[in-house]
């Protein structure tokens, strides 16, 4: 991974974070280890890795809710270790965890979406205006008087991201926000996601599911606080046997398409989806058909 200062929007360079040791005489936890990491402007990175390899901890440094024990992590430029950038930098690179309900703080949607612009000291009917905006966004504007408590888990996710989305951030941090979601739930949360890419909202993934992981620019696979794998998703899931070492799944349509290439059909590892999958059977049976003349 080359370094590209003007184009990334996060830098990481040799980033080691250690938990402290949780009493006297037991070791300090190292959760990151020496990890250098840039993305670019724009991206959609998907992080994956099974549990306690580091992920949360990678993704809290780039928020600066935690600093880094050694190493340095920039936001826009920002050092998340300059304490006066703090807020700057929360501002710029947003977060959505994965329960919603620690994420909202007020009992109308329409004033926890306000909380953040609040908190930044905007105007009025500028607020207005972007609590608006990021609410349409995000299918919520019809809910904008309930309580979010009366919320389904997906709808308030959507009041969360919005909550993020009025902060009008250039990146937007999602640490397993679909987990605790219905399928229907982490589809409109996968679809936000396809909009903020759209939009130029950088866009990092924190995800057990490896069809939302299919569909970034890249993948980046944590092992034990170091990156293990790093790739797009073709590359990634090209090679099944080294996602499968890391303790993970392939993506559904991956399996199918792994289970079809052990019957002797060749289908390249640009399919990654069932679309493109059942695309590539039928494009692969019309000129057979063609050409014998049926
Ligand atoms: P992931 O998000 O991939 O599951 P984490 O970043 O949460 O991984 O954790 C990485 C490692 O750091 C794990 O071994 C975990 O036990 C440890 N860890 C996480 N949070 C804390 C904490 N607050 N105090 C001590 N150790 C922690
Ligand atoms: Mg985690």
């Amino acid at each position: 991974m080359k370094s590209r200062a003007a184009e990334d929007i996060i830098r990481i360079e040799n980033l080691t974070f250690s938990y402290p040791a949780p009493e006297e005489g037991t070791e300090s936890q190292t959760a990151v280890d020496d990890i250098s990491l840039y993305i670019e402007e724009g991206s959609f990175v998907a992080v994956l890795g099974q549990n306690g390899s580091g992920k949360s901890t990678l993704i809290k440094t780039i928020n600066a809710l935690l600093s880094p024990s050694r190493g340095d992590v920039f936001v826009c430029g920002m050092n998340t270790k300059d304490e006066e950038l703090v807020w700057e930098i929360r501002r710029s690179a947003g977060m959505v965890f994965q329960n919603p309900d620690n994420q909202l703080v007020s009992a109308i949607v329409e004033d926890d979406v306000a909380f953040g612009p609040e908190n930044l000291g905007i105007p009025a009917p500028e607020i207005r205006e972007r609590i608006d905006d990021a609410m349409k966004r995000t299918g919520i504007f019809g809910l904008r008087k309930k309580s979010p408590h009366m919320l389904s888990g997906g709808q308030k996710q959507r009041v969360a991201i919005a909550g993020v989305i009025a902060m009008r951030p250039k990146c937007i941090l999602f640490d397993e926000a679909t987990a605790m979601l219905d399928p229907r739930g982490r589809c409109e949360v996968m679809q936000i996601i396809r909009s903020l890419k759209k939009e130029g909202i950088t866009v990092l993934l924190i995800t057990h599911f490896m069809e939302e992981a299919a569909e970034a620019d890249r993948i980046i696979v944590m092992e034990k606080g170091k990156i293990a794998l790093s790739g797009t998703p073709e590359e990634i899931f090209g090679d099944p046997d080294s996602v499968k070492r890391l303790g993970l799944k392939l993506p559904p349509a991956v399996e199918m398409r792994e289970l079809l290439r052990a019957r002797g059909i060749d289908i390249p590892d640009s399919v990654l989806n069932m679309d493109g999958l059942a695309r590539y059977l039928c494009g692969r049976a019309e000129p057979e058909r063609d050409s014998s003349g049926v």
